[in-house]
């Protein structure tokens, strides 16, 4: 793909309220869109749209105002739905984000489904959220893990997966959040497929950045969040196959996941709405329909381009700064729009400090990845991401900081 956008970032950046601020008394150059996005002023309106005019619970009131919040409630749910060319929404499942949407995976269906010694397998490329739960469960059934290393340039080393058998799930990355690199991830799920396991996608950093098609990749279940691409904090997606629902218990019992409560017995209420115990956060579900139609707006083939033209222009100007070293592949169209790196010996979260001086934000440490960093035999890395707000010109002002920074810290 080539990396020319057809994108007006000037009249993007129009959107986004926050960059009228300049919180060290310089423009804001924020390049930590990977932990979490900006809003648009379209996401924001939304959101409070909802508060001031049709605030109410869903899909319980019998008045107006509550059928027009059930009505933009599941309007988010099949426009989500469109968005990644899922069958339907009943295959969308309404989570607080990737970390809820893995750990709903591990409990509702792993637990449930899987024995004592049966295997599950990962890869050292995960975030923590796609380890963690999988060891909580693994610790409770007695179950085995098993991960796919990677290799030096920070790809996936698939050249061994001959030897992986006899695992029940297979859960990774599409694109990871250190290395930026980009999986195959449909030569994964085909694998996974080939083996008689269930195939998980991590897609948090994936969705927001590119276009996804859950019907082409064959996934089994797809996570992503909200609020890293443009939409609300507190509100996320599982997306999975209705068959896979409906054979699954809930999560989490409460009001709405019912059809009937007994004193000893309950029956379910249908999917995807029996994964959605308690008030859901119909507010984040709105806000991250705006959040959809922003980005569909714009088209996320240009949100792609655009990144690679960042990526490419940063790689470049960071590669000549002495002592930089960045991980990952270098060719950006093998990879997402972030950059991790190291400065010569500077700590990470000096750089960071350094840089905020400079009124940019980079993120700084493990970027709760710690298994990526033992590999890589580093502590901590800096961390610059970019969305469709990022100019060239932020990545000169990171490039230029980043060199006096090499300067005041003595790097050679
Ligand atoms: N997976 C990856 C690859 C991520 O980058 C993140 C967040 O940084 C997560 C999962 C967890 O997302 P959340 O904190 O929104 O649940």
């Amino acid at each position: 793909m080539e990396g020319q956008a057809s994108l007006d970032v000037q009249k993007i950046r129009e959107d986004f309220p926050i960059f009228s601020r300049a919180p060290r008394g310089k423009p804001l150059v924020y390049l930590d869109s990977a932990a979490t996005s900006q809003k648009p002023r379209q996401v924001i309106e939304a959101v409070k749209r909802f508060y001031e005019e049709y605030n109410s619970n869903v899909h319980r009131g019998i008045y107006s105002i509550s059928i027009e919040a059930t009505e933009a409630y599941e309007e988010a749910r099949r426009r989500i739905a469109r968005f990644i060319n899922a069958r339907s929404h009943r295959e969308i499942v309404f989570v607080r984000g990737t970390t809820e949407a893995l750990n709903l995976v591990a409990y509702a269906w792993a637990l449930r489904k899987l024995k004592k010694d049966d295997k599950i397998l990962l890869t050292e490329m995960e975030h923590h959220s796609n380890i963690v739960p999988w060891q909580l469960i693994a610790r409770e059934k007695g179950l085995k893990l098993e991960y796919i290393p990677i290799r030096g340039d920070g790809t996936l080393d698939t050249s061994g997966l001959d030897s992986y058998h006899d695992f029940r799930i297979f859960s990774f990355v599409y694109s990871s959040n250190v290395l930026g690199t980009i999986n195959d991830v449909k030569q994964l799920v085909r694998f996974a497929h080939s083996r008689g396991a269930l195939a998980v996608i991590d897609a948090a950093q994936a969705v927001p950045h590119m276009k996804i098609d859950v019907q082409e990749l064959d996934c089994d279940f797809l996570a992503f969040s909200g609020h890293k691409m443009l939409g609300p904090t507190g509100i996320g997606v599982l997306y999975a196959k209705r068959e896979l629902l409906e054979e699954m218990e809930p999560f989490m019992g409460g009001g709405e996941m019912i059809r009937e409560v007994h004193l000893h017995e309950s029956r379910w209420n249908d999917v995807p709405w029996k994964f959605e115990a308690g008030t859901p956060n119909i507010a984040g579900a709105i806000g991250l329909k705006a959040a959809v139609d922003y980005l569909e707006g714009i088209g996320m083939d240009n949100v792609r381009m655009h990144e690679i033209s960042l990526t490419r222009y940063a790689t470049e100007l960071l590669m000549e700064i002495p002592g930089m070293r960045i991980y990952g592949p270098l060719n950006p169209e093998k990879r997402s729009g972030l950059l991790a790196f190291t400065l010569g010996d500077i700590h990470a979260h000096d750089l960071a400090t350094f840089l905020d001086e400079e009124g940019i934000c980079v993120r700084a440490g493990h970027h709760c990845a710690m298994p990526i960093h033992t590999r890589l035999g580093v502590p901590a890395t800096t961390r610059a991401s970019f969305y469709v707000y990022n100019t060239h010109e932020d990545i000169e002002r990171l490039a230029e900081a980043l060199k006096k920074a090499a300067q005041v810290f003595k790097i050679v």
